[in-house]
């Protein structure tokens, strides 16, 4: 299944772009940050807070219920060392 956003670390988050832009294109994260997608696809910074109005729209996007006092480890993440 093609997801229609993906997670990019940027400004310190880990915000949620729509995966159609292409490497060096210009965007926005789904809470409105403008971004330039980078040419790299070997992020280093994975382990960095998700950002909370990317996660709140992107739940919404794929229907997902936002519930208080949910889990947080999701599938689609990468693993990070906690
Ligand atoms: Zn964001």
């Amino acid at each position: 299944m093609t997801r229609a956003f993906r997670w990019m670390p940027h400004d310190g988050r880990r915000h949620a772009i729509r995966s159609e832009l292409a490497p060096r294109e210009e965007g926005a994260t789904l809470c409105g940050l403008p971004l330039t997608v980078p040419p790299s696809q070997s992020y280093v910074n994975w382990c960095w807070p998700t950002c909370a109005d990317c996660d709140v729209a992107w739940r919404t996007h794929e229907g997902i219920a936002v519930f208080p006092g949910q889990r947080t480890d999701r599938p689609d993440q990468p693993a990070c060392a906690r």
